[in-house]
């Protein structure tokens, strides 16, 4: 019982480490990048009241150098699975009635172990298993993850606060009572952070967390399971199943337990896991929560007074940073005829600046792509690029997996407005330029707000304030996150809370008060002091 009100203060976001050659920073993470290179990691299944190291197992490989193994994860069994939920269930009882000024300081000394003595090995973890360059990983693994915690955390103690008006002889309150059941976390594998966010902010809020990673995401999974360890989280509050996500999936979904989704990832996976809540609707104890942000078209909308270099750059930075594996990478680009060559110029001499291999070296801005599916996807729309008449390929258009999956950066050009690069989401670093008649700056806009299925994130690059404003209102709901004068990715927790509507989710803001609010069901208490004892009102004489 606590003697006394708590809040916890809204943080500062971490401050980003540079790595400049020499720097004591770059040194350690380049020496745990070659210890951790250079041993075997073995991921168990964490159960709760066990960490299981299954029989069947599947080799990590970073994506920069397949043919090297840094461990292996375990694939479990749907016996597995159901000790999973059944040993949440067991350790609900105790974390959903542990004081949340106890709850939330796991999770803030989660973020300063990450800050602090786990800050070379996660980042370095997430180069080697996610194949990002060691800036991308610090922004990642590191800052966002801290920012993710100790920002949910300042969040938590806000919505504690909230109480509802006082009433005259009633003494009226309000508790946050986590959700009935167990929650589920389905998380991707380009972002170490959202692994973080998507289970800590339901755990913080009281719910227990059967977290299933992406099987590209396992190596990190384990450093982040270890820290929650480390930061006194107890067995079962998180328990984290690995495998064949459908059959774990639908042994979570068909649980009558089960009481929300926290899903980060494609686009079509949400909506099959969707279907298959609304299938089993009728067994479930609780309407669950649905919370899913999903894939994007990313888009840059430039107008004739842009400022040519600040399109260029948002273009190189926005499309290519993490090989354009972002949801919010920019991937379709609209320029003016009028400056278009000269941009065009810009950024096709920017890509060729570029340098791309492995991640051990940090003068590298490209890096390998996730896995093999995603290297051959990305070159089918290359060579089919190649092949089609209203397309050309301006810089980039080759590949190599002999290695790693390394495909070039690639700037296309199409005539076509709707070309197939124009619409789908193909997570990789290929963008699109389609140039607009300056004229057609109205039909441009409705263009934008028409090619796609998707509503994450967009920029209008302009200096005219008629045309930012015009742009604005008639986009609004075209992205979730719209940026002006920018490039559209680089969210950072608090400033910018992230998601976007239509195919690219619900929309429940990562890093906000809004996604914790989802993982709540508020209990409303009237306490009358002195209860009437007759039913009868005044007026009635
Ligand atoms: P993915 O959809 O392939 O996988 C996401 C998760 O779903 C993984 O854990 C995976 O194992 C699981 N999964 C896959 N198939 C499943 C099935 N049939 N049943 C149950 N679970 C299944 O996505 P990914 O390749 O890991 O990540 C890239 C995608 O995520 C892109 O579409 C990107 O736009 C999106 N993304 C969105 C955001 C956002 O905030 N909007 C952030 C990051 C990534």
């Amino acid at each position: 019982m606590p003697y006394g009100f708590f809040t916890v203060d809204t943080p500062l976001n971490e401050i980003t480490h540079e790595y400049r050659p020499g720097s004591p920073e770059r040194t350690a993470v380049h020496d745990a990048y070659k210890k951790m290179f250079n041993t075997q990691m073995r991921v168990p299944l964490y159960l709760g009241d066990e960490e299981v190291y299954t029989n069947e197992t599947r080799p990590i490989r970073p994506p920069h150098d397949h043919q090297h193994i840094v461990g292996s994860y375990s694939v479990a069994k749907p016996e597995h699975v159901k000790r999973a939920i059944d040993n949440a269930l067991t350790a609900k009882k105790e974390w959903a009635a542990m004081s949340w000024e106890h709850r939330i300081s796991i999770f803030i000394k989660a973020a300063d172990l990450i800050a602090g003595p786990y800050r070379a090995m996660i980042n370095a973890g997430t180069m080697i298993n996610q194949s990002k360059n060691i800036f991308q990983a610090e922004i990642d693994a590191t800052c966002e993850s801290v920012d993710f915690l100790k920002f949910n955390a300042a969040f938590a103690s806000d919505i504690y606060q909230q109480q509802p008006a006082p009433g005259n002889g009633v003494f009226n309150r309000i508790e946050h009572r986590p959700l009935e059941g167990f929650t589920y976390a389905v998380t991707p594998f380009n972002f170490t952070a959202i692994a973080i966010n998507l289970t800590s902010c339901m755990a913080m809020m009281g719910n227990v967390v059967v977290w299933k990673p992406s099987d590209h995401q396992m190596y990190t999974a384990k450093i982040i399971m270890d820290i929650f360890k480390e930061a006194g989280l107890p067995d079962g509050v998180i328990t984290l199943v690995s495998g064949d996500p459908e059959m774990i999936t639908d042994i979570v979904l068909k649980h009558p337990a089960f009481a929300g989704l926290h899903f980060t990832g494609s686009t079509f996976v949400f909506q099959e896991l969707w279907q298959k809540i609304g299938q089993n609707i009728k067994n479930y104890k609780t309407y669950p929560r649905i919370v899913g942000e999903t894939g994007g078209k990313d888009f840059i909308l430039a107008h004739p007074t842009a400022d040519i270099d600040v399109v260029a750059t948002a273009i190189t930075r926005g499309a290519f940073e993490y090989q354009g594996q972002k949801c919010s990478a920019a991937s379709r680009i609209y320029l003016p005829k009028s400056t278009a060559q000269d941009i065009i110029d810009k950024v096709v001499a920017n890509v060729k600046s570029f340098t791309m291999g492995s991640p051990e070296d940090m003068s590298h801005f490209i890096t390998a792509v996730i896995h093999e599916g995603s290297f051959d996807k990305l070159v089918s729309y290359i060579d089919q690029a190649k092949k089609d008449n209203d397309v050309e390929v301006l810089v980039g258009g080759t590949y190599d997996k002999s290695k790693g999956y390394f495909v070039s950066p690639t700037v296309l050009q199409t005539t076509n407005p709707k070309y197939t690069t124009m619409e789908t989401e193909l997570f990789g670093p290929v963008v699109t330029i389609h140039v607009y008649d300056d004229e057609k700056w109205d039909e441009t806009i409705d263009l934008v707000d028409s090619t796609s299925i998707y509503g994450l994130t967009g920029a209008v690059i302009a200096q005219d304030r008629y045309v930012i404003e015009e742009a604005s209102k008639r986009l609004v709901n075209a992205a979730g996150n719209f940026y002006i004068n920018d490039k559209p990715s680089g969210a950072v927790v608090g400033q910018q809370p992230f998601g976007g509507a239509r195919a690219s989710g619900t929309n429940d803001k990562a890093g906000s008060m809004q996604n914790l609010l989802r993982w709540v069901s508020p209990r409303l208490i009237k306490e009358t002091m002195v209860p009437a004892k007759d039913y009868r009102y005044p007026h009635m004489g």
